[in-house]
């Protein structure tokens, strides 16, 4: 029988340790919300290779009084809460004085701190948990904590970090998510030497969404503001045009906490049916207050998922203040169509041909219209999709760049066979094959041609989307043209790491970026067909699959391939001439390796005139 030992106490310590400590981000959470609890109104963050070898916290707050130091350092120490009645009306963000413990126990601290009333502070060292220094030194108000060797002492845990990158990230989102959720508190963070986010501080949410979340996104926003059964529900949204592709800027606050709610999510995009494309979502930011009574919020410190006692009731007051500060603001993008050129009850004598022209032209260029943000408006503007013609050609020089005429549809002849005018290099491969002959298009989306023995219908965006992503795959020299005014994009901390960290693939895809610091990156160059207008949201994209774990290097530059494809690929319900529908349904039917879309998605399937004659009774 074993025999039943109450564990050593440095054991105990490291075991509770791991609960609260897992990686430099959560030291960083517990760090900054003591910072807050102690009322600072400013709090700088410094991390060095992700936090792991160095993390300074430091802050302008109440202080520790010399006494209370190594009291601080103990389990169970807090001053917090004294008696039982105080765990029903808990104010600060910590109460369970675990956390200095726990990180002590785990790393090297020094710690200088010193509160108004004293006029020398104190210096204060521990080593794994155990004391080494405690002295009187001359410092200034408030507190600075510096962790150094996280796990030094605990090499299994240890292994379990992730490389330095990532964890820097995990932390930039830790103080990202601080930083929005305390406006009225000035954040700064160092990431290696360099600057990453500077919060003002002065409470004014737009200010801390700007510093936070980047200009192109602040740029989006409307206000929300409503009030409804006792249920608060402020903060900002997107406009629907400016809804991404992921959730990633999605953030919630209930009663200053951040948390994770599927029913305020639900509520938030149920508002935007309708006015959203399918597949993205809003971002927003949104601080909800209720009576705490009527929350479940679990107390631990690690969980953000929130459970309300009237899940319909936030609904609602979710749904329609966002549905309100939708309809109110300025949401509606501008499209300056021309008026119609010809006068409908002259339809009537015209003859057919010229009414189908007359209407394809005003449609052409409403589709071609892309909205372009200037000056905190949304513009929409003319602009072509990129021209099949350009295809196999080489990089277009700078002056390309500059926006083109729209293409206006040629009227509309009886189907042509192909002629290899535009693209000339396929037509080696080519030589045994029949003729493609194009037939037409159904829903400005899939393209019917015929071939042989068989009508085929070719998805249009599928089609363009596989040949440039084969092209970008195959290309061994990355076709970049060069922006003629570099756009530089602000992004999140987390989503700037990982651009850093694929520089490279980047690169190889056709995107020459540098960094500008402040959480900035500046494009240079984009691959052929892609204009400065999307790099912004290609940007946050490329970050977003960058930042996906556990993916080789290779599948993380298909991404990028996959998403650079797709954004230059003409769409569905867009306007495409003849000449490039011709192309581009010779190109697929010609070619072997166009089967499938890069999503797996069909490019084209085919009806047997054989299948046809039946269908009609003409043979059995
Ligand atoms: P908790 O925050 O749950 O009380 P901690 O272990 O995080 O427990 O901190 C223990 C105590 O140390 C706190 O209750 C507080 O009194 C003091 N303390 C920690 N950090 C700071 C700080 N930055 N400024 C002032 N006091 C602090
Ligand atoms: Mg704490």
């Amino acid at each position: 029988m074993p025999e039943i030992k109450v564990l050593p106490q440095e054991v105990a310590e490291l075991i509770a340790a791991g609960e609260v400590v897992e990686r430099p981000a959560s030291v960083i959470k517990e760090l900054v919300e003591n910072a807050i609890d102690a009322g600072a109104k400013h709090i700088t963050v410094e991390i060095q290779r992700g936090g792991i070898s160095y993390i300074r916290i430091q802050d302008d707050g109440c202080g520790i009084a010399a006494k209370d130091v190594p009291t601080a350092f103990l389990r169970h120490a807090t001053s917090k809460i004294a008696k039982e009645d105080d765990l029903n009306a808990i104010g600060t963000l910590g109460f369970r004085g675990e956390a200095l413990a726990a990180i002590a126990a785990v790393s090297r601290v020094e710690l200088f701190t010193k509160t108004k009333e004293e006029t020398m502070g104190t210096h204060y060292k521990t080593e794994g948990g155990v004391q080494v220094l405690c002295e009187e030194a001359g410092c200034p108000d408030g507190t600075t904590m510096i962790i150094r060797d996280l796990f030094f002492n605990t090499p299994a845990r240890m292994k379990f970090l992730k490389k330095d990158v990532s964890e820097a990230n995990a932390a930039g989102a830790v103080v990202d998510r601080i930083a929005l959720s305390h406006p009225e508190i000035s954040f700064r963070m160092i990431r290696e030497g360099k600057q990453t986010l500077t919060t003002a501080g002065g409470g004014k949410i737009d200010a801390a969404v700007y510093s936070v979340l980047g200009r192109e996104f602040a740029g989006t926003l409307i206000p929300v503001s409503a009030e409804r059964e006792r249920i608060a529900v402020t903060g900002l949204t997107c406009k629907p045009v400016s809804c991404r592709p992921t959730r990633n800027n999605q953030f919630v606050f209930l009663n200053g906490r951040l948390v994770r709610s599927g029913t305020v999510t639900a509520a938030v995009e149920q508002a935007y049916k309708n006015s959203a494309m399918i597949g993205k979502f809003p971002g927003f930011v949104l601080y909800i207050s209720v009576p705490p009574e009527t929350v479940d919020v679990n107390v631990h410190p690690a969980k953000t998922e929130v459970r309300f006692s009237d899940e319909r009731r936030i609904f609602d007051a979710v749904y329609y203040a966002v549905k309100d500060a939708l309809k109110g603001g300025d949401t509606r993008p501008e499209i300056k169509t021309k008026p119609p050129a010809f006068n409908p009850f002259e339809r009537l004598k015209s003859d057919s041909f010229k009414q189908d022209k007359l209407q394809t032209e005003t449609v052409a260029e409403a589709v071609y219209q892309h909205p372009v943000r200037e000056s905190g408006k949304t513009f929409y503007r003319f602009q072509s999709s990129p021209p099949l013609i350009k295809e196999d050609a080489p990089a277009k020089p700078a002056e390309a760049v500059m926006r083109e005429k729209p293409v206006i549809e040629k009227p509309r002849e009886e189907s042509v066979p192909v002629k290899p005018a535009v693209s000339v290099d396929i037509e080696k491969e080519t030589e045994e094959r029949p003729d493609v002959i194009l037939i037409g298009e159904a829903f400005s989306t899939y393209i019917i041609a015929q071939m042989g023995n068989s009508v085929f219908m070719i998805d249009k965006h599928a089609a363009h989307e596989r040949i440039l992503f084969n092209r970008l795959k195959q290309s061994e020299k990355p076709q970049a043209q060069v922006l003629l005014t570099p756009v530089s994009v602000s992004l999140r901390q987390e989503e700037y790491g990982a651009l850093l960290s694929h520089l490279e693939e980047l690169k190889a895809a056709g995107f020459e970026a540098e960094d500008f610091g402040q959480s900035t990156i500046v494009v240079r160059t984009v691959p052929p067909t892609l204009t400065g207008e999307d790099v912004p949201s290609l940007m946050e994209e490329l970050a977003d699959s960058f930042l996906k774990t556990g993916r080789t290097q290779i599948e993380a530059l298909d991404d990028l391939y996959h998403t650079v494809a797709c954004k230059a690929a003409i769409k569905a319900g867009f306007v495409t001439s003849r000449e490039e529908m011709a192309q581009l349904a010779k190109k697929v039917l010609t070619s072997d390796d166009l089967r499938y879309c890069p999503h797996g998605r069909p490019i084209a399937f085919e009806i047997k005139k054989r299948e046809l004659e039946k269908q009609f009774g003409r043979i059995q």
